[in-house]
């Protein structure tokens, strides 16, 4: 089953904007999309919405890799777990650009959340056009080094290069196709089989014109939005264009 995620990132402001536009995806998609489809708001809204949209997968854009202590500012797994979350986002680009992540600290909490049995979606992909692939296979063998095996149907890597990321710039379908493909390659030189069971999404200006292009490749095994998961007809038409 492919997968579209939505990262509403530091949007909307209030919880009734929160809640109007979850309510508003809801009613424009088909009972059968829910299972497809996984919301990743801000962390303050996640319990109120977890609460109210029993039927969405509701996921948070970070968490720290300890579950408590002296971690000022942080949010943990077990706090998520408590009020019903149960997917997480490792590694967004914005992550590492704006707060300083770096793939070690992306791979701490990939391990952490496997371990922990959350469903783990990792961010890799480069920062400019052009640069190559190497640089994104190395990014991604650091990111995933030493994945637990037995939990590898929870990993989801996001293929996102960064210079498609909220530009309005999509990358060609068939060169994403391409770089997951080598990014597959790789994962089953450090996994084995088991790496069949990891799914790759592309994510980088995905819209409701563009997405078909993108879904319909043989490698890419779903989408992550960002900027159109927080305009409900756009979102809802990427998640029905699965169909
Ligand atoms: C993202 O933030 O991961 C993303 C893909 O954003 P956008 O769809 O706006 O490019």
């Amino acid at each position: 089953m492919k997968l579209i995620v939505g990262n509403w990132k530091l949007n909307p402001s209030t919880l009734n904007d929160a809640v109007a536009l979850a309510s508003s995806i809801s009613y424009s998609i088909g009972n059968e999309s829910f299972d497809r489809m996984i919301l990743l708001p801000p962390f303050i809204f996640l319990e109120e919405l977890a609460k109210r949209f029993k039927q969405i997968s509701w996921g948070a854009q970070d968490f720290f890799w300890e579950s408590k202590g002296a971690y000022t500012g942080e949010v943990s797994l077990p706090m998520l777990k408590d009020i019903g979350v149960n997917w997480v986002l490792v590694g967004h680009s914005e992550r590492r650009r704006i707060f300083g992540e770096t793939d070690e600290m992306v791979n701490k909490k990939m391990k952490f959340a496997l371990e922990n049995n959350f469903k783990t979606i990792v961010a890799v992909g480069e920062l400019n056009r052009g640069d190559y692939p190497e640089e994104i296979i190395q990014g991604f063998k650091k990111s995933v080094a030493d994945a637990d095996k037995s939990k590898l149907e929870n990993l989801i890597i996001a293929y996102e290069p960064v210079w498609a990321i909220g530009t309005g710039e999509s990358d060609d379908p068939a060169r994403s196709n391409s770089i997951i493909g080598q990014l597959k390659t790789t994962a089953f030189k450090m996994f084995g089989e088991d790496s069949n069971k990891i799914k790759f999404l592309y994510g980088g200006s995905v819209n409701s014109q563009n997405s078909k292009s993108f879904l319909n490749q043989k490698n890419i095994d779903g989408a992550l939005i960002g900027g159109a998961s927080l305009i409900s007809e756009e979102f809802a038409s990427i998640v029905e264009s699965l169909e």
